[in-house]
């Protein structure tokens, strides 16, 4: 990506071990990030150019010398963000924040988008999956790179557990992991808004109970109708914009929680007055994805979850511009790519 709308497939030289603690995967398959359409709407010219992608799963194609546990062969999910798997950070499950890590696709780390990619911190990073798995869960397990992980994360941070009610605001590829994920731990109630049909049928599916399609001040008041007047316990927020941020805030019940993994698009958390007199829990932020495979990768491979059907679309490499403009005009959830 150049700026704004300009992505393009050019060659560049293939990915090599720099230091001795990284690997090169051969990408099998990669995605592009609902993330990724905000550097695509305002991203500033750069003359380098940024690759593009942070989620993927791949195959092991070369190791450096220290690297100890990822081998030549292994069939790997690579998280969004590299970590040493060492630090206070990391041995506290929160790789996100690891003391030598950081994200892939930026400009200084090159991304996924692509045939191939260099791991920084092979073993702390890559996750082996050790099981055969079959074609058909491909999709599924390159959501646990990303998406799946961090709906996840928003519901553990808005303190989902069996019996409460949850709302989830945004109906994008991690809004309806959401909810996969507050069903995955026994929610009762999930509550989607969003405006697409589509992602609503496909949120149903998944577990979601009701779907609110207003916004605003009206959002608000049918959550409400919907929960006895009182609001929900935990709130998802999938999208990262202030109004989406101050429904969250405002649709969460007394005590409540709100888990943001939305991006956020402004420098302030709105909804200060409603959260502090309502007590209600504001977290979140780049979910650990890596802490979360572990837990979430039996569910996926025995079928009990299916993240994978957020993909709506599978295009090759020269059909990612294309992929950023279809899902950028929301004419697909999420778009699959296989170099
Ligand atoms: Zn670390």
């Amino acid at each position: 990506m150049y700026s704004a709308g300009d992505v393009r497939i050019e060659n560049v030289p293939d990915p090599q071990i720099i230091e001795p603690t990284d690997a090169v995967i051969r990408v099998t398959r990669a995605c592009v990030c609902g993330s990724d359409l905000w550097p695509y709407q305002k991203m500033e010219h750069i003359e380098t150019g940024r690759v593009m992608g942070h989620e993927a799963i791949g195959v092991v194609e070369d190791v450096g010398a220290d690297v100890r546990t990822i081998k030549r062969g292994d069939f790997v999910i690579m998280p969004f963000a590299f970590s040493d798997g060492t630090c206070v950070f990391c041995h506290d499950g929160l790789q996100t924040s690891c003391i030598h890590g950081g994200f892939f696709g930026t400009t200084e780390v090159a991304g996924a988008q692509a045939e191939a990619v260099r791991i920084p911190l092979a073993d702390g990073t890559l996750f082996p999956v050790g099981a055969h798995a079959d074609d058909a869960l491909m999709a599924s397990l390159l959501t646990l790179s990303d998406v799946m992980g961090t709906g996840h994360h928003a519901a553990i941070i808005a303190k989902v557990t069996a019996g409460k009610s949850v709302a989830v605001v945004g109906d994008g590829a991690v809004g309806l992991c959401g909810v996969i994920a507050a069903k995955r731990l026994g929610a009762e109630q999930i509550i989607i808004l969003g405006r697409h049909a589509d992602r609503i049928a496909l949120a149903k599916d998944f577990g979601a109970t009701d779907a609110v399609s207003e916004r605003g001040g009206a959002a608000v008041e049918r959550v409400r109708e919907l929960t006895g007047g009182y609001g929900v316990h935990s709130v998802l927020e999938c999208v990262g914009l202030e109004q989406a941020m101050n429904t969250a805030i405002s649709i969460a019940r007394p005590g409540g929680a709100v888990g943001r993994v939305g991006v956020p698009q402004e420098q302030t958390i709105p909804g200060s007055e409603p959260a502090f007199y309502n007590n209600v829990t504001v977290g979140g932020g780049p979910a650990p994805v890596r802490a979360y495979i572990e837990e979430l990768l039996p569910d996926v491979l025995e079928g009990n979850i299916e993240p994978g059907r957020v993909f709506d679309r599978t295009v090759g490499l020269d059909g990612v511009p294309d992929g950023y403009r279809a899902m950028n005009d929301r004419e697909v959830i999420k778009v699959m790519v296989t170099p």
